[in-house]
């Protein structure tokens, strides 16, 4: 029976309680066990993007007309992203509602400029193995094809298997800055390189290392050059609910110049509606998450950022040192920003995940090859050496043969040993469909 609405009214506060209330067994960011998901601070922190969301929540960013107010906001968003990625005065973007979002809209633009300039009717992008899943969904929605590029050893993109896949119908090549799974950059120069050279656009994916990659160069970091100073790079994505501290639903796609950019915009003059304009997926824009991520870039400045740069780099160092020093582990590739993930040659990580569950730490597990994901915030500063200590000590006890306590690890192995990914598919699609069963 589906449930029907309550028949009569509540108190706010009585409705606000139960609902604080239906948190109680959700992950728990704040003390620094969850490693995904929430990019948290501190309470001083949530309080200015709580009270900047609130200002502009009944806003709407879809008319540019209604609320200049947005309008500004969104403009000094993207110019001073524009500016941290040494964009020129060419350099045009548009807020969207997450790295999805931005992705998408970048896909989109590579689809209609094939299409209209090139006159390729089936474009082609192509993207590494390790590029987020939101590649594989616009290619998806948007009916085109992605062909995969390998990685290599280093887990960057192996830029002799890009050329490989390059046909008449490629319209873009694609590199992350750097990828979630392994926070490894794909060498960004030379497939820009690569992309200008067969007339090609090239898409950055910088969601996760946008707001956190100049900073940790600013603070003498080794990060070889990623945005719009790389000749051939024509879009960035970047993320401001990310490592750009902003509330969620905010993130960017910047355009090399605004031909590029009027690919990405909708049009339709003959609704009886009216005449409707849309810069991105959405319709309405929630006028909060742009008065947030406005509020939060003017409270950090570059001061704030490279502060919580800093502290990210000093606990992920500590992090990757102390879980290499520990027999068995061992971090894969040299990550460039607070992600990155760790794997065994002797240990199930998965059991170790499960392990580690029991105690109240909540890693990502990834596959090919398995392995357990961190990504590292302001806020686990104050857990790292505890992390350390219980890896340290599961492990170990693993390694002697201490069976795991229940958890995900058959399952995981199970679903790793199926060849037919379809069927995988097909598993993951039931599951899916149960989560979103009706209460
Ligand atoms: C998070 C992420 C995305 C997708 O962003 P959402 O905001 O979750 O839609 C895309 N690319 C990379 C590298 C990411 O880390």
């Amino acid at each position: 029976m589906p449930k029907s609405l309550p028949k009569s009214k509540r108190s706010k506060d009585d409705v606000l309680k139960e609902l604080r209330e239906l948190r109680t067994e959700d992950a728990r960011w704040k003390d620094g066990r969850t490693f995904s998901l929430v990019y948290y601070v501190d309470d001083e922190h949530s309080r200015l993007l709580k009270e900047a969301y609130g200002e502009f929540m009944a806003e709407n960013g879809l008319s540019p007309m209604a609320f200049p107010s947005l309008r500004r906001m969104e403009s000094e968003v993207v110019s001073m992203a524009a500016g941290l990625f040494h964009g020129d005065d060419d350099v045009v973007g548009t807020m969207t509602t997450g790295g999805t979002e931005s992705i998408m809209m970048a896909v989109k633009t590579a689809r209609e400029w094939a299409r209209n300039e090139k006159g390729i009717a089936r474009p082609e992008i192509i993207a590494p193995l390790s590029v987020h899943p939101a590649f594989e969904k616009a290619a998806h929605y948007f009916d085109i094809e992605i062909r995969h590029a390998a990685t290599g050893p280093d887990l960057r993109v192996d830029l002799q298997d890009v050329e490989r896949l390059i046909t008449p119908n490629t319209a873009m090549l694609v590199g992350s800055a750097p990828p979630y799974p392994h926070g490894v950059m794909d060498p960004i120069v030379e497939l820009a390189a690569l992309a200008q050279s067969r007339g090609l656009l090239c898409h950055v994916d910088a969601c996760l290392g946008g707001f956190f990659l100049p900073f940790a160069k600013k603070l003498g970091r080794d990060i070889p050059p990623f945005d719009f100073s790389v000749p051939g790079v024509t879009t960035i994505s970047a993320d401001l609910h990310k490592y750009g501290y902003a509330a969620k639903g905010a993130s960017l796609v910047l355009h090399r110049n605004r031909e590029l950019r009027r690919h990405q915009f909708y049009t339709y003059s003959e609704w009886p509606g009216g005449l409707y304009v849309s810069p991105s997926m959405t319709g309405t824009r929630p006028g909060g998450a742009i008065a947030a991520a406005w509020a939060v870039m003017h409270y950090l400045g570059e001061e704030g950022y490279l502060d919580h740069a800093r502290r990210v780099l000093a606990t992920t160092d500590k992090l990757i040192a102390g879980i290499n020093a520990i027999p068995g582990l061992r971090v894969l590739g040299k990550p460039h920003v607070g992600v990155f993930a760790f794997a065994s040659d002797s240990l199930n990580v998965y059991e170790l995940a499960d392990a580690m569950e029991a105690c109240g730490w909540k890693l990502d597990r990834q596959q090919n090859p398995p392995a357990l994901h961190c990504m590292i915030t302001p806020a686990h500063e104050r857990i790292a050496d505890t992390l350390l200590k219980d890896l340290r000590e599961l492990s170990s006890r693993l390694a002697a043969g201490e069976p795991a306590p229940e958890g995900s690890a058959a399952m995981y192995g199970m679903v790793g040993a199926i060849p037919d990914r379809k069927q995988v598919d097909g598993f993951l699609m039931d599951f899916l469909d149960g989560m979103f069963d009706r209460g």
